[in-house]
């Protein structure tokens, strides 16, 4: 899909919004969030402009999610990240703003609160197996 001359990170992509660009490949870039949920935290975006997890073509994804894997990595070597979390948004209602895929790459710090407060955004909590089963039966 051409540029979306409304979206943001089409901008970026064309410099026309300045970014940190901290990798680049073929079909995908990443830069900083502006943002950032824990130190390091960066966004991974294909070169051209789809909406979200379900209409990126495959070949865009594979992209996205290899580069995401080659910037967790240097969170884990460069900055010292113990874990990192990925995250996508897809849809409104699931936390995105904005319309143009991307991937969160989101470096973990243990004990050390002054670069990584996240907590899990839900409390785990066994579920009804009945409905369970039948909500995978819709799935399956
Ligand atoms: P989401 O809410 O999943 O759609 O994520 C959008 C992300 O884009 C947020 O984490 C924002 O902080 C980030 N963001 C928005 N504008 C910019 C910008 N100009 N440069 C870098 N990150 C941005
Ligand atoms: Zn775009």
């Amino acid at each position: 899909m051409p540029a979306d001359p409304d979206c943001i990170f089409c901008k970026i992509l064309q410099g026309e919004i300045p970014s940190t660009r901290i990798a680049e490949t073929e079909r995908a870039i990443a830069f900083m969030d502006i943002n950032p949920g824990t130190a390091g935290h960066a966004l991974v975006i294909p070169r051209e402009h789809s909406t979200d997890l379900l209409d990126i073509p495959a070949e865009d994804l594979h992209a996205c999610t290899d580069l995401a894997r080659e910037i967790a990595a240097r969170a884990k070597d460069r900055l010292g990240a113990d874990g990192v979390n990925l995250l996508n948004c897809c849809g409104e209602d699931a936390w995105q703003s904005v319309f143009h895929f991307h991937l969160h790459v989101i470096p973990r710090y243990k004990d050390q609160p002054d670069k990584d407060d996240l907590r899990l955004p839900w409390v785990p909590t066994p579920g009804d197996m009945d409905d369970i089963r039948a909500t995978g039966e819709k799935l399956a």
